[in-house]
């Protein structure tokens, strides 16, 4: 079985076809930097990330996009209240952010956008959205025309009139019609501004994500994800708008992704609620892979209760992988004898058996829950040929260690004692480099600084030289 997706633009599971084959260009929307991201926020996260390493474990080149939303009401207001800047705000809280999603085992993306460092490309967003005849600039702001919109609700599945009964304009918005929405936000007193040709102000918060998606994966993109409550409206503007600066007639996006809500108490995790439990809280309690365990032990799009039996049970699972990893690892030290009379054969067989189990579930529609079971089956067939036999040759334990893991580089919720992932590595590495370039430029050594650059350009690393220093970007697929 090759790969199903449920896709929410169309309503129903769709074989998944990349837009270039071998490729997938990959855009998950990510944090709002102004606090801690609580346990319903780490969902998307993992789940995403684990859909992601299917994607390379099936052989495709992924390039990963998740942007940090560094400027919104909620930024203002945290930084006003912290007495500090925007931008200090969301440099401690993207600190944080990293610090916990690595502790939880999230792979970095291929690129973390911020908003406030796209501005350029924000506005020329804009112009072209304008130009094409679907924006209106009103004494400063500028709004998405939902008029000219036909396919506005296309996503969320909604006619126009439904959801022009269910919008208001609010005191201060200059728009013509309720369901129009602020792509640029003249400026207010007190508030971070940016020049524009309709004056100073800041982007609405839905149109980071169509440029700076459009910047690092093109027009027409393979995958977009989020959490269901994204869907409307920041989902259906982002196509909206990303459709109207395009004027290509081609689709935003081919596949749709949501995740279903983490409840408490059967509401759904909020901020504003205040029923949340931070992820730096709960990792700081149970074990940070206890929660990715907990989150995808069921299927990403359903919702799934929050409660203390719940994690317990998750550690407790996690705890019965690694023992069977370390019961291996001595086992392996202890016991190893290629004169065993294990059958080596049967074992195999059904371990591949198994394999193409997991395969099936994470092919369709990437169920986590049911790989998990298999991963289950997989410690028991390990568990009682280590019981029933004394001494076991070593090819038991190479196709044993080896299983183990490759399916925890796709669900990662084994770990490991040394566990620094690859990626972390390769970024200092690359960051090594970039100082030693930086050291070389300064002694004039150019011969060096450009041989770096060069061997960076090879690896599809590429090199940005700016007033703050040097930046790296991974080229586009
Ligand atoms: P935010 O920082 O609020 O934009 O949220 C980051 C991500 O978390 C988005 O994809 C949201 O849809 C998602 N999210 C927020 N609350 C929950 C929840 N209770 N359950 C699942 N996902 C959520
Ligand atoms: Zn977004």
């Amino acid at each position: 079985m090759s790969l199903v997706l449920f896709n929410d633009l169309s309503g129903k599971k769709e074989p998944f076809k990349p837009i270039k084959e071998g490729q997938v260009r990959f855009y998950s929307c990510g944090p709002t930097v102004y606090d801690y991201f609580h346990v319903g926020n780490a969902r998307p996260f993992i789940v995403f990330d684990v859909l992601r390493r299917w994607l390379e474990h099936e052989g495709y080149k992924v390039t990963f996009v998740q942007n940090f939303t560094d400027i919104d009401d909620k930024m203002i207001h945290r930084a006003h209240k912290e007495n500090i800047t925007v931008k200090e705000l969301a440099e401690k809280f993207i600190a944080e952010y990293n610090k916990d999603a690595d502790a939880l085992g999230i792979k970095r993306p291929d690129v973390a956008p911020r908003a406030t460092e796209h501005i350029p490309e924000i506005i020329n967003t804009i112009e072209k959205i304008i130009s094409n005849g679907h924006a209106y600039i009103s004494e400063g702001d500028v709004y998405f025309d939902i008029q000219s919109w036909p396919k506005y609700g296309s996503l969320c599945k909604q006619n126009l009139e439904d959801l022009e009964a269910g919008a208001r304009i609010s005191p201060g918005e200059k728009k013509k019609d309720p369901l129009d929405f602020a792509l640029w936000k003249a400026e207010k007193p007190g508030e971070p501004s940016w020049d524009s040709p309709w004056g100073k102000g800041r982007p609405g918060w839905h149109i980071e994500c169509s440029a700076m998606s459009s910047k690092y994966l093109g027009d027409n993109i393979d995958i977009h994800s989020g959490g269901v409550d994204l869907m409307f409206p920041h989902h259906e503007n982002e196509a909206a708008q990303s459709e109207a600066a395009s004027n290509s007639g081609k689709p935003f996006v081919n596949y749709w992704l949501h995740n279903g809500f983490l409840l408490i108490d059967s509401e759904k995790m909020s901020k504003s609620l205040g029923n949340f439990l931070t992820a730096r809280a709960a990792i700081e309690k149970y074990p940070p892979l206890a929660l990715r365990f907990f989150m995808l032990s069921a299927h990403y799009r359903s919702p799934i209760n929050f409660t203390t039996e719940g994690l317990e049970q998750a550690a407790a699972g996690v705890a019965r992988l690694r023992n069977c990893k370390s019961d291996l690892d001595f086992a392996s030290r202890k016991r190893k004898n290629n004169d065993s009379d294990f059958d080596i054969n049967k074992f195999n067989d059904e371990l591949k058996e198994l394999d193409e189990k997991f395969s099936e579930a994470m092919n369709d529609d990437f169920n986590t829950a049911a790989a998990i079971g298999i991963l289950f089956d997989v410690v028991y067939l390990i568990n009682t040929s280590l019981k029933e036999h004394e001494f076991l040759p070593e090819e038991f334990f190479i196709a044993s260690k080896n299983t183990l893991d490759e399916y925890d580089k796709i669900l990662g919720i084994i770990g490991s004692d040394d566990a620094e992932t690859e990626h972390d590595d390769e970024t200092e590495e690359i960051e090594n480099l970039i100082a030693e370039r930086t050291q070389a430029r300064k002694e004039k050594n150019f011969a060096r600084s450009d041989e770096i650059r060069n061997m960076l350009k090879a690896r599809g690393i590429i090199l940005e030289d700016t007033p703050q220093g040097t930046k790296w970007k991974r080229e586009l697929i």
